[in-house]
């Protein structure tokens, strides 16, 4: 990998060392050219893929340039025209590897006529040429030479008759293998002649049927999709490695699945999200949810509405209670009382019960998590704007400390870890369920796994709750021994939640998901970092 040279302006000792390093000649003026090259390997390190999944988001500007290096790769290989080579990409999906391993097994011969590329040069009929009318043998008419058009195959009819083809394939949605129209034959017509013949007859659609066969690139890669976002901003993200199940963010900010389209559902897989997707809209309404706007002290009974994210509330009569299910978690709003409490299992009800009644009350019970951790998520999502504040606030007090970093990195890893506990309440519901992994488990298994997966969550539950807590103190007003302890508390959940989530995921794929045998489901693995931006492609 290339070094990458970090340029600080509180650290100059280092970086004349690098700087020293890399040329030897270094002396004052050359400081301008270091910076210039600092640009340079600043730019050419965010072109190269880094660690872990990467993707690049496509946009209309980029789509011809991102399809220009598999084209390319193609056609140095078999020294192709581009629209030959492209011809074959459509035909192999994009899979530039599957088109050198068709080659290598099968042959160059086999690997065009399957894509249906014809190679020029083998013309037969060159006396035809000579020739100054011809009869087209679609229409019977007897046309010049110069108004009629021949294709890779050799097969020449008049242009009257291409030109109403082309049409006709186009409006049937088919301008990215347009095959020739003599019987029998099955070869990709040239997309430089569909283009002259259209753009005469209708400029608009030969427009249309540019962007289709550069949207190609798109629709028919399994490596590209297009961004899920609506209204849709265009985008497209490509993604740069072989791990298709992974979350991606566009340019524009959305979030989604690669593999489903989804928003982003991980540590819940894909089939699991688009029934609780579904159940969500079907039974959302039937359940009664009271717990939308207001809940019940547990000791004077007042309605308390929540206000900020944080999952543990306080009433008017000075009571503290968990917002979740409602139970007073002790007098003091400490750090202990929230570690005493948990109440993210649900207990099974003793007496008998209709299945259709037990289903609910479980469903209910999932479902009012998932929601809660989605509200504070949108509680927390406009705390940023105030945390960003009280940076600011920071920055100009008088303070030793002056990195300010955790303070952003706390709020976002607290975003992230309320979307991915809301997720794990699904994964509650189907895995340990009667609906989708009927016979999976032994009673006893299940107990023991569900025991497992639902103290992780639990764990990871009181520390979101803490982490939400120490974030939403006004810290910027706290002198810099307080402060420094409230950023202390703030990395350390920071690692501890991290470690849980991984725990969390870990458990999912290994104890929950490998040995099922009835249905294979994908799920995104877990990044520290959140969810992968997609970076910009070069013009
Ligand atoms: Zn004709
Ligand atoms: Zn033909
Ligand atoms: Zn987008
Ligand atoms: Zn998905
Ligand atoms: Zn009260
Ligand atoms: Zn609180
Ligand atoms: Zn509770």
């Amino acid at each position: 990998m290339e070094d990458y040279i970090y340029v600080s302006s509180d650290d100059d000792e280092w970086d004349n060392q690098q700087y020293n390093n890399d040329d030897d000649d270094g002396d004052d003026d050359d400081d301008g050219e270091f910076l210039d090259g600092f640009t340079e390997i600043e730019q050419e390190r965010n072109g190269i893929s880094e660690k872990g999944p990467s993707c690049k988001v496509i946009r209309k500007e980029t789509l011809l340039a991102a399809q220009k290096e598999d084209l390319q790769r193609v056609m140095d290989l078999l020294s192709l025209k581009e629209h030959h080579a492209r011809s074959l990409l459509i035909h192999y999906r994009w899979e530039v590897d599957k088109v050198f391993a068709v080659l290598v097994e099968r042959g160059t011969e086999k690997l065009y006529a399957e894509a249906g590329v014809t190679l020029e040069g083998t013309d037969e009929h060159t006396s035809t040429l000579s020739t100054s009318e011809v009869t087209c043998q679609i229409c019977f008419e007897d046309v010049p030479v110069e108004k009629t058009t021949v294709m890779d195959c050799n097969h020449k009819f008049c242009n009257e008759c291409w030109t109403t083809h082309f049409i006709v394939k186009i409006n049937e949605g088919q301008s990215k293998q347009v095959t020739c129209m003599a019987q029998k034959c099955n070869v990709i017509c040239d997309e430089g002649k569909i283009r002259d013949l259209v753009t005469a007859k209708d400029p608009a659609l030969a427009e249309k049927f540019d962007r289709f066969l550069l949207e190609s690139y798109i629709d028919d890669n399994k490596r590209v999709k297009w961004c899920p976002s609506v209204p849709h901003c265009g985008n497209a993200i490509r993604i740069e490695d072989d791990e298709y199940c992974c979350e991606v963010e566009c340019a524009c900010g959305v979030q989604f699945c690669f593999n489903c389209l989804s928003e982003a559902h991980s540590p819940c897989s894909c089939l699991m999200w688009k029934l609780w997707m579904k159940k969500c809209k079907n039974d959302g309404k039937t359940v009664t949810w009271i717990s939308e706007n207001a809940k019940h002290c547990p000791k004077c009974h007042n309605a308390v509405e929540k206000n900020g994210g944080c999952n543990l509330v306080r009433c008017r009569c000075g009571q503290p209670f968990c917002w979740l299910c409602g139970g007073a978690t002790g007098l003091e709003h400490t750090w202990s009382s929230i570690r005493g409490h948990t109440c993210g299992s649900y207990k099974e009800g003793e007496e008998e019960k209709t299945t259709v009644r037990n289903d609910l009350l479980r469903y209910t019970h999932y479902y009012e998590r998932y929601m809660v951790h989605r509200d504070s998520l949108e509680a927390e999502a406009n705390m940023k704007q105030k945390l960003n504040f009280e940076v600011l606030k920071l920055e100009a007090g008088e303070l030793q400390s002056k990195d300010f970093g955790w303070v952003e990195n706390g709020c976002n890893r607290l975003l992230q870890l309320r979307r991915i506990l809301s997720c794990s309440y699904p994964v509650s519901f189907y895995v340990f369920g009667q609906a989708l992994f009927k016979g999976e488990m032994t009673p006893k298994e299940r107990e023991i796994k569900k025991n497992l997966f639902e103290n992780l969550q639990q764990q990871l539950e009181i520390n979101v709750e803490r982490l939400s807590m120490f974030l939403e103190e006004p810290f910027a007003d706290y002198p810099e021994d307080k402060l420094l302890e409230t950023r202390m508390k703030i990395i350390t959940l920071s690692v501890l939640t991290d470690n849980l989530c991984k725990e969390l995921y870990d458990c999912i794929d290994n104890d929950l998901l490998l040995p099922l045998q009835q249905a294979t489901h994908t799920m995104a693995h877990y990044r520290s970092e959140g969810v992968a931006k997609a970076s910009e492609l070069p013009n």
